[in-house]
């Protein structure tokens, strides 16, 4: 069997299927690995399923909540059990890596591009461009969204939350990744997005200027474009997708980690079993609540930030959403939030 794309996805994947008894080449285009744009927080529930994929946890920094902030207030939400971990993406391929190369049926291939070569069974774990949509067409978000990303050493205040900033240009992350380096993430809207946006965001907000006023820059900044993937159909004849291949929410929600994760069982399920509906079934599912939260925390957003100032003035509200965001509670119930919506 062959796996497209050694990223978290692919790689966790990989070694799932090898303990599973299957043999596995896992093709890799990249030589060596590489930062990416990416906030790097992996939330409690992809904590869990990375632990248990991978049989222990990379160095990271462990997390206990979110910490809102917008206009001047802020509210703080603790995830309701486990902890997230925020992990620099150069390290985490690293470690997934190794860890596949040195699990027995695993055959690594690094540089090397996936091309087709007769195997009984393709997964495609080859990230939002993945050449597998010539034959699972993808959509791109009506919303585009710009993403960016870069990690500073010195910021002043950081703690074991990951902070998020909502701002009338977009939301700006903060969180320990860490060996005292800080990531430090952005996501705007295409109409407002600038090439020093993210530098440019942490000079227009008073409490972010303050802590990064000796800061520095540690690594290059990264940008992603366009944001989130709706991808309908994940499986086919002796293929399937999984990880961003299969769809990614905006990265306001977090998941996409977590998701790439949280399918590896699935994955390994439908293809011991060949029932690859049962996968489409429970990847469509996941992917539905992850998208319809980043609709809601886009709006939020919105309106120069005032929909954000309206939820963090109801502080009740924050751990609904937080329940919604850490998969314990599908976002039909949360009641509560669908009605200040
Ligand atoms: C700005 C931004 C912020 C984000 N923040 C977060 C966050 O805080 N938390 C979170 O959980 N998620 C976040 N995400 C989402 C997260 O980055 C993705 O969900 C995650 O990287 C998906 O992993 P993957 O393995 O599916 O794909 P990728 O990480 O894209 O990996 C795909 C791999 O396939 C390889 N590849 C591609 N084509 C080929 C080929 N033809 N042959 C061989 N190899 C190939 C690539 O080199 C790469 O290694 C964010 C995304 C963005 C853009």
């Amino acid at each position: 069997m062959a796996i497209a794309g050694a990223g978290p996805a692919g790689a966790s994947l990989a070694i799932a299927l090898a303990r599973a008894g299957a043999r596995v080449t896992l093709f890799e285009k990249d030589a060596e690995p590489r930062l990416k744009a990416c906030g790097e927080g992996i939330l409690p529930h992809g904590v869990r399923a990375l632990a248990e994929v991978a049989g222990g946890l990379p160095d990271g920094a462990r997390v206990r909540g979110l910490r809102f902030v917008a206009g001047g207030m802020s509210v703080v939400a603790d995830f309701p059990e486990g902890f997230g971990l925020v992990v620099r993406r150069d390290r985490l391929h690293a470690w997934l890596r190794e860890r596949a190369a040195a699990t027995p049926g695993v055959d690594l291939r690094l540089a090397t591009r996936y091309a087709p070569c007769g195997e009984s069974f393709t997964v495609g774990a080859d990230g939002l461009r993945s050449q597998f949509h010539r034959r699972l067409p993808a959509r791109a978000p009506v919303v585009r969204r710009v993403g960016l990303s870069t990690h500073f050493g010195g910021v002043e205040g950081i703690e074991d939350r990951v902070e998020v900033f909502f701002h009338e240009a977009g939301e700006i992350y903060l969180a320990p990744c860490g060996g005292g380096e800080a990531l430090v993430a952005a996501l705007f809207h295409q109409d407002r997005f600038h090439r020093n946006g993210l530098v440019r965001l942490l000079r227009a907000i008073p409490e972010l200027r303050e802590r990064t006023a000796t800061a520095e820059q540690t690594t290059p900044m990264l940008a992603a474009a366009p944001l989130g993937l709706q991808v309908p159909k994940v499986v086919d004849d002796r293929l399937l997708l999984i990880g961003d291949a299969a769809g990614a929410p905006d990265p306001i929600t977090g998941d996409g980690l977590a998701i790439a994760f949280a399918s590896v069982a699935p994955a390994v399920t439908a293809i011991a079993s060949g029932d690859l509906a049962e996968y489409q079934r429970v990847r469509g599912a996941i992917g539905r609540t992850a998208e319809r939260l980043g609709r809601l925390l886009i709006g939020l957003g919105r309106f120069q930030g005032r929909g954000a100032r309206a939820l963090l003035r109801r502080p009740g509200l924050v751990p609904t959403l937080l329940d919604v965001a850490v998969a314990r509670r599908p976002l039909g119930a949360a009641t509560l939030l669908r009605a200040f919506l």
